[in-house]
């Protein structure tokens, strides 16, 4: 049985029974869970739009707790707060680059996408990422690493000059969720991305939301005339890769082309 005593404030606090473990709260389950190494990758497929071959994955932390799977929306939050998001995002890229490495070509996907935090991009990122690389034998012109935030980057502490090494030795730059996060017009002038990912919220509503079809159309033909790839993500219809494919968008993400599994998909796939 649970003493629930009343405090000062009015609020109820739980106390545990003698001999049960206090319950945890979500910030230690997350610690736990990264301590004890409890997270897996799951690998979307990153589909061409002109003809449907598999051309990459986009690396996802999952994690599988006692209570099911936590979305990482609701725990990548804590790691950043917390630090982990550090050697959770080392794990992140070492553990994708070697499963790449080990699937090799023609028979695996070309292009690994993984997500980076603001966090992550202390002065040494580059370097670790290179380390990384060399250690899983997995080439830099076939990363790509996904910012959503630039906005939030910290000039300061180097950030922008650790991406600017990272390029120059062909690692690819992405923007995750254009158009919503803090990604300005002004940080695509400042910087070589070499893709802008469309969010997801624009290309749910593109083929019977006018506004959201003008608002990809826009971003797509944006994207070219910056020399830069159009990703759409969160492709979830027929209709929707239909209409990217008459807005020459380059590559597609969603549920539709294949949703987040934990083994690697195959290069092609049937159109
Ligand atoms: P994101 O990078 O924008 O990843 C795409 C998200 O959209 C994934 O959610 C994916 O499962 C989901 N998605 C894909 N296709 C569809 C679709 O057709 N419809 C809908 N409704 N959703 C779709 P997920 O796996 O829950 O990840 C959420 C976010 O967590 C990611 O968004 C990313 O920002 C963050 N995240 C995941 N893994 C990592 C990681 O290793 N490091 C960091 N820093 N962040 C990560
Ligand atoms: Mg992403
Ligand atoms: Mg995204």
């Amino acid at each position: 049985m649970i003493w629930k005593p009343k405090r000062d404030d009015g609020a109820v606090a739980t106390l545990p029974a003698a001999g049960l473990p206090a319950a945890q709260s979500f910030e230690e389950q997350v610690r736990e869970a990264a301590e004890a190494g409890r997270f897996h990758l799951g690998y979307q497929p990153l589909v061409s739009v002109a003809d449907g071959d598999v051309v990459g994955v986009e690396a996802l932390l999952r994690w599988d707790s006692d209570a099911g799977p936590v979305s990482p929306a609701r725990f990548v939050p804590v790691l950043e707060a917390t630090g982990l998001i550090g050697p959770v995002g080392e794990w992140v890229l070492a553990d994708a680059c070697a499963e790449l490495a080990a699937r090799g070509r023609p028979d695996g996907p070309g292009l690994l996408s993984v997500n980076v935090s603001a966090r992550q991009l202390a002065p040494g990122f580059a370097d670790l990422v290179l380390g990384t690389l060399a250690a899983a034998g997995f080439p830099a012109d076939r990363l790509c690493l996904e910012l959503t935030n630039p906005a939030g980057l910290d000039d300061a502490a180097g950030a922008w000059g650790e991406l600017r090494e990272l390029k120059a030795c062909g690692v690819r730059l992405f923007l995750d969720d254009f158009g919503t996060a803090g990604a300005s017009l002004a940080d695509l002038r400042r910087f070589v991305v070499d893709a802008v990912k469309i969010d997801a919220s624009f290309v749910k509503g593109m083929t019977h939301h006018g506004d959201d079809g003008a608002i990809v159309a826009a971003l797509v033909d944006l994207a070219h005339a910056l020399g830069m790839l159009a990703v759409a993500e969160g492709v979830e219809t027929a209709a929707q890769l239909e209409r990217l494919r008459a807005l020459r968008c380059d590559l597609a993400q969603g549920f539709y082309c294949g949703a987040p599994a934990t083994g690697l998909p195959h290069r092609s796939r049937p159109r």
